[in-house]
């Protein structure tokens, strides 16, 4: 079953790298891909079968975004930004079986994409916290949400935007709220500002709210301590970009093998993949991949039987870390063994190189994730640890 799911992800990754380097370029939402994905019932991969979905583990998810990761990096990652909001909530013990009902109807039922905003440009994992500056005030029928929200992936291209803000009114230690927000939502306004080094189709533009009415029935979570609701849904907040980073990992390492293996020097008849030099740097990239790889399916697995134990949530830092460093190390030897040849815009490596230099950026990040491991394997109480800065 995974194997075939595998085997179509790839054949779709396929057609997806054909139209890569266009969207790259132009930095524009790969809309057919996505209408694709949706076609194949990617939508609802992983919701559950009373629900009407699919129904595949966490760890099926990984084989499946790693392969699709494999074609265009930028739609599998913005693609997965559905997923990555939309099981937090459907799995959550915190979240009303209303709410839940009414998003799995609205994505098995109406085929409707969502996309999820929690970011602000205030936010760091440096400091551990994340204090929400976007405001929801209470009014008649609803709330009115304002403030700027930052790096929303396929902002444009989704059917709603879930945004976490804070709830003016909701006593507790950590209040949060997530409400739904279409394009047509009177006051939502969009920075297309996303015009980066890499991931450049995500389309990870900024979102301005203005006194945006949200009705009641769009709020699908509130809570005066959003924490345990971010810390039990890490696995598809954070787990489930590490899979697209380490198929990108497995397209730079076949893209350098492929390379090595077709040029050859004038007046020599073996290609240079015979070097010996070139045979020991892939040799070593290989050993990489392989331990990501391990590490991260086993981390997968690790969710599907525990859950979010202290256990799952590390082995999940360990496999973003390692994917992280593989990556940053495939693409960089790549763009050096491929030499001049593959510096061009429209090289396979020149993309990918740009692509994987966010892997270690992507959350959680490579730091934070050896910050939360130290924690663990010391067993140190995270709510002990003194703050890295003096606060104001
Ligand atoms: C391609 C892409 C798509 C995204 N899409 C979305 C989206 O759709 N929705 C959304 O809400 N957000 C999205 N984000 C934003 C993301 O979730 C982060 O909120 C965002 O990257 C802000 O953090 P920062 O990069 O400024 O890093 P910071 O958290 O400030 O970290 C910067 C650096 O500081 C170091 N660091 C961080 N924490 C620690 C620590 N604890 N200890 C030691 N060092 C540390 C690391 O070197 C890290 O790289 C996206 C980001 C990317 C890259």
């Amino acid at each position: 079953m995974q194997r075939t799911l595998q085997a179509k992800c790839l054949e779709l990754a396929a057609d997806f790298a054909t139209r890569s380097p266009q969207h790259d370029r132009e930095a524009s939402h790969p809309t057919e891909n996505y209408d694709i994905l949706r076609r194949e019932g990617f939508l609802h991969l992983t919701i559950p079968k009373h629900w009407g979905g699919s129904g595949h583990d966490f760890l099926t998810h990984t084989i499946a975004y790693e392969a699709l990761g494999r074609g265009c990096p930028s739609t599998a990652l913005a693609f997965n930004m559905h997923a990555s909001v939309v099981m937090p909530l459907l799995e959550s013990t915190e979240v009303s079986d209303a709410a839940k009902t009414k998003i799995a109807d609205l994505v098995v039922n109406h085929g409707k994409m969502l996309g999820g905003n929690f970011s602000e440009p205030g936010h760091t994992s440096l400091i551990g916290e994340r204090p929400l500056s976007v405001r929801a005030y209470p009014v008649e029928g609803g709330y009115c949400i304002s403030g700027r929200k930052m790096f929303a992936s396929m902002l444009q291209a989704a059917d709603y935007v879930l945004v976490l803000v804070h709830p003016e009114g909701t006593t507790g230690v950590s209040p949060g709220m997530l409400a739904m927000i279409p394009p047509n939502a009177e006051g939502r306004n969009v920075i297309a500002n996303w015009d980066t080094l890499g991931m450049r189709a995500t389309r990870s533009d900024s979102l301005i709210l203005d006194n945006c009415f949200v009705p009641d029935d769009a709020v699908v979570f509130r809570s005066g301590d959003i924490r345990r609701f971010r810390i039990e849904g890490a696995s598809w907040f954070w787990a489930s970009y590490t899979s697209v980073y380490l198929g990108l990992a497995g397209a730079a390492f076949d893209e350098l093998c492929r390379v090595l293996n077709t040029r050859n020097a004038e007046g020599y008849s073996q290609s240079l993949a015979w070097h010996p030099d070139s045979r020991r740097h892939v040799a070593e990239l290989s050993v990489d991949l392989h331990a990501a790889r391990l590490t991260t399916y086993h981390s997968a697995w690790l969710r599907d039987r525990d859950g979010p134990t202290p256990e799952a949530m590390t082995a999940m830092f360990r496999a973003k870390y390692l994917v992280g460093q593989a990556t940053s190390r495939i693409v960089r030897t790549a763009l050096t063994l491929g030499g001049a040849h593959g510096i061009f815009k429209g090289s396979r490596i020149e993309q990918l190189f740009r692509d994987g230099a966010l892997a270690e950026i992507q959350p959680p990040q490579s730091d934070f994730c050896l910050w939360n491991i130290g924690l663990h394997e010391l067993g140190l109480d995270p709510a002990a640890a003194l703050p890295p800065m003096r606060p104001a």
